[in-house]
């Protein structure tokens, strides 16, 4: 069906569009004049005027429409009608889905591409189900840039229904260096939402290490904002380089009233809870990611800015030493910093789909992610053939070539840690990439005093490493 479509050049003013939007923000409108782009008719609904009309706009010379009002645009679009949500998550999707409750019909599709949390996808597929619509969540990432010219796109669902757009999809994606466009259905139920929740805390993880590494640069050896930039600026063209160094270097360089901006910007971080879920999801099934569990912690930290300055005051100095020049290490420290969070967000996904019967294949969910989303690095294309080669393989680290580089570039990210701690500068996710990397490749850890510790004042039994079965001991009565 949207082949027939694909490729059409001229707007002839079709009296029924092929697909339809709900939500012009910045996601939507540019979402649904990308679609447009790739010869679909679509229209769009948004409750408030200046948006209507900026699509319109926006739109004007392409097969595109804009509506105020919801019945108008539903009965605009052709049947069976497909047509995404891309509003605030949360109470504003269900509120979408019930003003189209009685003007949908059974066969249409609705799919949500913002970033609801996978359990309320779950419930709404259910709900949706019973009166015979489709639906299935899918996340978008590329911001603004990305949903205007091609973003990365990760659906879940059924594919039945997922095949009815999926040209189109194709067609308005992302496209990885090799050609293939970076959207799939890649698993069963909330699947799409559930890999878009992970890319976001990977997308917490890297960007925490970056603003780590940014403050051993500016406080610790005192380099200004345009230095710093050139320097992110080469690491993003390098072996680790991706979207987020790029736009460090891009943030990092701008200047108003000739002052760079970010100097004057407020450093304390809000988040939309897309890396706080991830944590918490991660605490339940349970995974070990600590680089991202530590990015969200930071940002909680740096909204308590009033605290923090009165602390600063009342607390003695720390800083004990001015850090040693370590660029090279610096750049090694984000290297593995950047697999580690890979490695931690991967192993999640592969748990969370044992848990939850997902069925994703960790090579699609990577490959999909080589191309328009934020978290797009040099580093996955590799990591997509890592997985390809070896499907079982449990975690990114455990890869024989990936567990030498880490092993032979410990000591840079090590140096790092020390010239922070030395310098009072906080640098606790890549303190926790390091730790994770080296936890992980560690044979015996201390778990086995934590075991005898609960056994002590629980009762909780432990296991030996020389017999086999559950015990416990009545510890300092020998
Ligand atoms: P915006 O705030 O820019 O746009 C949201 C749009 O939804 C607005 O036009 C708003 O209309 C409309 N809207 C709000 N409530 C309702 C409602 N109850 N019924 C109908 N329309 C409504 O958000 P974004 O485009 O940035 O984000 C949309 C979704 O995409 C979110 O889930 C977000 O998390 C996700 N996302 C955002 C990214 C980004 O970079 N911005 C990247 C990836 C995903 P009005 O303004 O008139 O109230």
């Amino acid at each position: 069906m949207w082949s027939r479509l694909l490729g059409r050049a001229r707007y002839d003013r079709p009296m029924e569009f092929d697909f339809g939007m709900i939500g012009l923000g910045t996601m939507g409108r540019n979402l649904l004049l990308n679609l447009a782009d790739h010869g679909a008719s679509v229209a769009g609904y948004n409750p408030s005027a200046a948006k209507v009309e900026l699509l319109k706009q926006e739109g004007a010379g392409k097969p595109v429409e804009g509506f105020l009002d919801m019945k108008l645009f539903v009965a605009s679009l052709r049947k069976p009608r497909a047509i995404m949500l891309l509003v605030p998550a949360g109470a504003a999707v269900d509120d979408v889905l019930s003003k189209l409750d009685g003007l949908i019909e059974p066969g249409d599709l609705v799919i949500d591409g913002g970033n609801s949390y996978f359990k309320d996808t779950d419930r709404r597929f259910k709900a949706l189900q019973e009166k015979g619509i489709g639906f299935f969540g899918m996340g978008v990432s590329g911001g603004e840039e990305g949903a205007r010219h091609g973003p990365s796109m990760m659906a879940g669902g059924p594919s039945d229904f997922y095949e009815r757009v999926q040209p189109l999809l194709e067609a308005a994606a992302a496209k990885a260096p090799d050609g293939t466009p970076c959207v799939k259905l890649l698993g069963a139920g909330a699947s799409g939402h559930y890999v878009k929740m992970v890319h976001n805390g990977i997308e917490y993880g890297m960007m925490q290490q970056i603003a780590e590494v940014y403050d051993i640069l500016h406080r610790g050896l005192g380099w200004d904002s345009d230095r710093i930039a050139d320097q992110f600026g080469e690491w993003s063209r390098g072996a680790f380089g991706g979207f987020l160094l790029e736009i460090t270097a891009t943030v990092l360089h701008h200047k108003e009233d000739g002052k760079n901006l970010v100097d004057s910007v407020q450093d304390a971080a809000k988040q939309k809870g897309t890396g706080k879920w991830t944590s918490q999801e991660a605490m339940d099934l349970p995974v070990p990611i600590p680089t991202i569990d530590a990015a969200v912690s930071a940002r909680d930290l740096s909204s308590l800015k009033d605290e923090r300055i009165r602390a600063s005051q009342v607390f003695p100095a720390f800083v004990t030493a001015a850090p040693p020049p370590v660029v090279d290490q610096l750049g090694t420290a984000l290297h593995l910093g950047f697999l580690a969070t890979y490695a931690q967000g991967l192993e999640m996904l592969r748990v969370a789909s044992n848990t939850y019967h997902y069925g994703l294949s960790i090579a699609e969910v990577a490959s999909v992610w080589r191309a328009g989303c934020i978290i797009r690095s040099a580093l996955l294309p590799e990591i997509t053939r890592v997985f390809t080669n070896d499907p079982g393989l449990t975690n990114l680290l455990a890869d024989p070539k990936v567990a030498v580089f880490a092993a032979e570039n410990l000591g840079g990210l090590r140096t790092v840690l020390a010239a922070a701690a030395a310098a009072g500068i906080p640098a606790p996710s890549l303190a926790a990439s390091y730790n994770y990397i080296i936890g992980y490749a560690t044979p015996r850890l201390p778990a086995n005093l934590i075991q005898a510790q609960r056994d002590f004042f629980g009762a909780h039994t432990y296991e030996r490493v020389d017999k086999a079965g559950a015990f416990h001991t009545k510890w300092g009565q020998e």
